[in-house]
Parts: C-alpha cells; sequence; structure tokens
C-alpha cells in the first residue's frame, strides 16, 4: 500500500466518530396490556439485542407477577386469599405496597390501591360502569382501613369481604425502573424505556437530550397534532396519566368513562384531562401522575410545588395548560 494511500485511509478513519460501531437498537412489544418501547446504544450487535430482550422479559416478568387478569399472579391471589388469613408478601409485593402506602399518605388518599374495590366493576372494552347502587354498596370497602399489614411479619390482610387492591397505578413506572437498572448493569448509557404513558431515559440521545412528548388528549381528526408539548430530557423518569387511554362514552349520560378513579366516589376523575410528572423514579412518577389527575389543578400542582425535584404539566378540561413552579420561567 502507497504512503499516501495508507495516509488517506487513516484520515478517513480519524474522522470517523468514535462510536461509529455501535448503534441504535429498537424493540417495541405489547406487554401489561401496552406498548412497550425500548431504543437504546450499544457498542456491540450482540449486546444491543440482547439487552432489548431482556427489557421485555423483566415487563413479561413484572405482567406475570402483578397482574388482576392472571389468575396465578401474587396480586390475584392476593385477592383471593387475603380476607380469609394474613398472606406473606414477597420482597416485591412488601416495597410495592409500602410505596403506595406513602403516596396514600402524601395524596391524601387520591392514590389508593383499594381504588379496584370499586374499579373492579369497570370493563372499558365491554363499555361496562358499576351501576349507582352497585357504588354505593362497594364504597365503603373502598377504605385503607381495612388493609392490615405486619410490617415485621411482611404479611397482609383484609378485614372486609369486599376490598381488592389493584397496582395499575404503580406497576409500570417500577417496570421501567427494573429495566433501566437492568441497562446499567449491562453497562447501557443511553437509553430510553416506555410502558405506555410512563417512561425514563438513561443519559441523552447521541449528545442530545431526549424528546419526550405530551399527547393531545382530545385527537379530533386525523390532521389534529398528535403531540401538544416535547419535553426535552435527560436521565429522569416522565409518567402522563390520561383520560384518553382506556374510557368509553356512557351512551345515557354522555359522560366519559375512563380508567382514573376517585376513591372518594368510585367515579372517574373528571378535572383535567392530562397529567405529566416529571422526576426520579417511575415508581414515584407513576402514582403521583394518576393521584394529581384524581385532586386537579389546583391541589394538584400545590402538592407538586412542595415536592422537590418534582414537575408537573396538567392540561385541564378546558385544554387549558398549567406548569408546576419549576418549569416557569424565573421571574424577571
Ligand atoms: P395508565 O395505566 O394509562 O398509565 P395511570 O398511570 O394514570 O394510567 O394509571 C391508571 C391506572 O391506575 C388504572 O388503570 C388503575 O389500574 C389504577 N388506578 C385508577 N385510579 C386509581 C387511584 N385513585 N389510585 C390508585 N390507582 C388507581
Ligand atoms: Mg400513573
Amino acid at each position: 500500500m502507497s504512503v499516501r494511500l495508507a495516509c488517506s485511509l487513516l484520515l478517513i478513519l480519524l474522522s470517523l466518530p468514535l462510536n461509529a460501531w455501535a448503534q441504535w437498537f429498537e424493540g417495541s412489544e405489547n406487554i401489561m396490556g401496552t406498548q412497550v418501547v425500548v431504543s437504546l446504544w450499544s457498542p456491540s450487535d450482540a449486546k444491543g439485542s440482547a439487552a432489548v430482550a431482556g427489557v421485555m422479559d423483566i415487563m413479561r416478568g413484572v405482567d406475570n407477577r402483578l397482574s388482576p387478569y392472571k389468575e396465578s399472579s401474587e396480586l390475584a391471589q392476593l385477592n383471593a386469599r387475603a380476607f380469609k388469613a394474613p398472606v406473606v408478601l414477597s420482597t416485591e409485593m412488601a416495597f410495592l405496597y409500602e410505596q403506595s402506602q406513602a403516596m396514600y399518605a402524601l395524596t391524601d388518599g387520591a392514590f389508593d390501591i383499594a381504588y379496584a374495590s370499586v374499579g373492579k366493576l369497570y370493563n372499558y372494552r365491554e363499555k361496562k360502569a358499576p351501576s349507582k347502587a352497585d357504588i354505593e354498596r362497594l364504597l365503603p370497602a373502598l377504605n385503607t382501613a381495612h388493609l392490615s399489614f405486619d410490617n415485621s411479619a411482611k404479611t397482609l390482610q383484609f378485614l372486609n369481604a369486599d376490598v381488592a387492591i389493584d397496582l395499575g397505578g404503580i406497576a409500570k413506572g417500577y417496570a421501567v425502573d427494573l429495566a433501566i437498572t437492568y441497562l446499567r448493569e449491562q453497562g447501557i448509557q443511553n437509553a430510553y424505556v416506555s410502558a405506555g404513558g410512563d417512561s425514563r431515559v438513561l443519559g441523552d440521545r447521541g449528545g442530545r437530550p431526549w424528546l419526550i412528548g405530551i399527547k393531545n388528549p382530545r385527537m379530533q381528526k386525523d390532521d389534529d397534532k398528535e403531540t401538544v408539548i416535547t419535553l426535552p430530557l435527560e436521565d429522569v423518569a416522565v409518567s402522563t396519566s390520561g383520560d384518553y387511554e382506556r374510557f368509553f362514552i356512557d351512551s345515557v349520560s354522555g359522560q366519559r368513562i375512563h380508567h382514573i378513579i376517585n376513591p372518594k366516589t368510585g367515579r372517574s376523575a373528571s378535572e383535567v384531562m392530562s397529567v405529566t410528572i416529571i422526576g426520579g423514579e417511575g415508581v414515584r412518577t407513576d402514582p403521583l401522575s394518576t393521584a394529581v389527575f384524581v385532586l386537579g389543578v389546583q391541589k394538584g400542582i400545590n402538592l407538586v410545588n412542595k415536592l422537590q425535584n418534582y414537575d408537573a404539566i396538567i392540561i385541564d378540561r378546558a385544554g387549558q395548560v398549567h406548569y408546576s413552579n419549576g418549569l416557569m420561567p424565573p421571574a424577571s
């Protein structure tokens, strides 16, 4: 090889970005009743594909353990057995139970896993909501006082036959955290993982922030914008709760019946259309977005303003956008 040719080859090599052989790996699967999406950067083909598959395995595992629809899941077993006698919780279930109760206390009961005592009667696919009589009968069961947790034995017992719990408001954020922890352990430094409205990003997206969109809660026509706000973010969790995710319109009342339940009434919360929470971990942003949805604009923003390192974007019933203090420009 001539010296000139060797020099040109060397120049070409040096001008390539250091990570020219690395690449983005993407994956998307239907798990936990939602779309799980992964995007990550890896220097190796084998490692990159294995990491995407590893995240999907983690998501399937969470679904198998926490789905209320799988009879064999720990959650379904708990609901079936905890009224008869105390049930010993797995470390994971005890962790999620304690996180949920901490959220209950923080949000004045707006986040309440016992919502399912009434919530179990909704079937959005079949457009079924409980009757007024059903709600009145079951609302007394929707009460945390009926959950008896023994902190040292890590057992849970239901003190009322009608109580049911559900972790749908925290499980996806938690699953996304598990995925990010796993990716870090695999040496991945740049990744995006989302499960429906719950996402978390690791590092940036090749020198630029990740762009996370907040959906238009009322897409009416095909040419309506799908994303109304885009957030440039790095190393955070973002959860959105929206009344457009799982809903139907009641044919008699014309009301939107959706999956975020006000524990005080046993009915869909109706003050806002969407709540986005930005913070460190999905296990907190997920239940917080559900709770702020229930609390509404004033109480919700006040709560988030009191918390360190959390921010909120709320789209109210009229389509007006409200931001927590941390997202407001500094006063000039
Ligand atoms: P998504 O499941 O679409 O991401 P959210 O994060 O807002 O939406 O969670 C809504 C889910 O949370 C519901 O599907 C239900 O499982 C559960 N949930 C609904 N209302 C409450 C509530 N008041 N407290 C705790 N969990 C709730
Ligand atoms: Mg949530």
